[in-house]
């Protein structure tokens, strides 16, 4: 089966692995601090590394301070990570619905479901092309809470020329293997904010403060070490670090591959009827993470079954994300968010990863073609 999203690894990754794997270090050790510092680059911000991209979202609703009673206003139209780690916390999960053409969330959207409880708002980058983060910016001060990016499909993307990273408050990534750059599980949290990022940094070291400027009993010992407040276990190992930074230097070769094989779809695809393909927005620089086209007609379940049994694995991203039983649990009902519910409908992702070959990607537009017949 062609995946519809893959890992590249080249022998470069290979032997920073290995280097590491050979060192005094497998997890907390110098090659952490080197990748926090070479995604900082990237990201215009300085970075925490954590487990995963569910960890770095659930560390920085935390560092946001997310507790009972408040509300966290996200998109529906994301992985339920984005709305999971603010519901671990006790808050109220709102969704806010999404712009018809990115599918990403609207600023008008948010700006009437905020109230005197809204703690944070939390935009995600869908298919790699940043939010309007200007415009939530606004919104966000206006309410007095704090603005969260969930980019796990934009790292590398910029926004008005500024870096995915240095736009919102605290901004999460993933880097699962399908993304746009791989540590197998991992994730950051960057931040522009020194405070949050602290908060960040303690979270996800179980809460313990060893700087002696900040401990309670300075007096207590050398070994001393305390916990404040309650955290977790979310270090990214050493091992995993030195194959971030050897991804981050590959980060826009895989930029590169994307957007041709994006412009190849844009192309190959263009006279096709009954679809609809994804839009260009001329103030963003994305990385392509997602090629998501939209198959009208009523016809997506079809066309999604015959893709995959003809040995092409397309994907739908996502099922609103109150759909999930766990949220309908909580009263949730279908027809909340309108647009996000017709774009769903419709969505289908076509494989697009760095490694995809141009002939693999012919065969995609072939089979496509062939289904909805030209
Ligand atoms: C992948 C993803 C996550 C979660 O990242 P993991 O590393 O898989 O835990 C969160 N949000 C979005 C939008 C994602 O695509």
């Amino acid at each position: 089966m062609l995946p519809y999203g893959r890992q590249s690894i080249d022998d470069s990754d290979v032997d920073a692995v290995v280097a590491a794997l050979g060192s005094d270090w497998l997890t907390t050790g110098p090659r952490v601090a080197r990748f926090e510092a070479d995604l900082e680059e990237v990201a215009g911000a300085p970075c925490v590394t954590v487990t995963n991209g569910t960890t770095a979202l659930h560390a920085a609703y935390a560092a946001a301070g997310v507790t009972s009673g408040d509300e966290v206003v996200t998109t529906p139209m994301t992985f339920v990570a984005t709305a999971s780690g603010a519901a671990l916390l006790g808050a109220t999960v709102v969704f806010a619905d999404v712009e018809e053409d990115t599918a990403n969330i609207d600023p008008a959207a948010v700006e009437a479901t905020v109230t005197s409880r809204t703690r944070v708002i939390a935009a995600v980058d869908y298919a790699g092309v940043p939010a309007d983060y200007d415009r939530l910016r606004k919104v966000t001060d206006e309410a007095g809470a704090i603005l969260l990016g969930d980019a796990a499909h934009s790292i590398g993307s910029t926004y008005r020329g500024r870096p995915v990273g240095s736009l919102a408050d605290l901004t999460t990534f993933s880097f699962f293997p399908t993304k746009n750059l791989t540590t197998g599980e991992g994730g950051a949290v960057a931040s522009i904010r020194p405070d949050l990022l602290q908060r960040v940094r303690t979270f996800r070291t179980v809460g313990l403060v060893r700087d002696p400027d900040r401990l309670r009993h300075p007096d207590e010992g050398g070994w001393h070490q305390e916990v404040h407040e309650f955290g977790l276990n979310y270090r990214l190992p050493d091992v995993l670090c030195a194959l971030g930074s050897a991804q981050l230097r590959r980060l826009a070769e895989f930029k590169t591959r994307r957007a041709r094989l994006t412009a190849r779809y844009d192309e190959l695809l263009a006279d096709v009827p009954g679809l609809r393909l994804p839009v260009r927005r001329s103030d963003v620089d994305p990385v392509r993470h997602l090629y998501p086209v939209r198959i009208l007609d009523g016809r997506r379940r079809e066309v999604y079954d015959r893709l995959r049994a003809a040995g092409i694995g397309v994907q739908v991203n996502y099922i609103p994300v109150y759909w999930h039983p766990v949220f309908e649990d909580l009263g949730y009902r279908r027809g909340m968010c309108p647009v996000a519910e017709r774009f769903y409908a419709e969505e289908l992702s076509l494989p697009l990863f760095a490694d995809l070959s141009d002939s693999d990607q012919d065969r995609v537009v072939e089979a496509l073609r062939g289904i909805l017949g030209s």
